[in-house]
């Protein structure tokens, strides 16, 4: 996991910039992609090739996970239908992630995205919230149901199918 920070030679040319990484995968601005890329002191809870998994750093309830694609996705209004596999499998992660965390009762869970400019991070990412009852009122307005700014992983999935039908 560490072969990126392997010594190269500092005279060859632009050091600072990834050589072993293609630029569309990993977005180097991005706070995201060097927390799954190992490079921020952020525990991964879960990584794949498709998927990683950390808390988010301001947690909304008692367990609060991030789940986002390993590589450098953009946000919720950029996806089409080609992103649902992602979308779902982002979903699945979350629930596994759950599980590993004791939370059995996933009818007590909040799962979705906010939708943009109500993002922090360009980088997509699926908030995942448990349990939601214990959630405090600051954390029910920003992870709201039905809002405008925050929309669930099923919401999500009906528009990039109905998007794909409208092409
Ligand atoms: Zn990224
Ligand atoms: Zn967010």
């Amino acid at each position: 996991m560490a072969a990126v920070e392997a010594a190269q030679p500092a005279s060859v040319g632009d050091v600072s910039k990834p050589t072993d990484m293609p630029a569309e995968d990993y977005d180097k601005k991005c706070i995201f992609c060097k927390i799954v890329n190992n490079e921020m002191d952020t525990e991964l809870l879960h990584r794949d090739e498709e998927i990683s998994c950390f808390r988010d750093i301001k947690p909304g309830a008692p367990h609060h996970f991030l789940v986002v694609p390993t590589r450098h996705v953009g946000n919720c209004k950029s996806l089409n239908k080609e992103h649902v596999p992602l979308v779902k499998q982002m979903v699945e992660t979350g629930k596994e992630i759950l599980q590993k965390n004791n939370v059995t009762d996933l009818s007590d869970v909040r799962f979705g995205f906010h939708w943009p400019p109500f993002c922090s991070v360009t980088h997509l990412h699926l908030h995942v919230l448990a349990p939601a009852s214990q959630m405090g009122f600051m954390s029910r307005l920003v992870y709201r149901l039905n809002s405008y700014w925050f929309i669930t992983a099923d919401q999500l999935i009906e528009l990039l199918n109905s998007k794909g039908e409208a092409n």
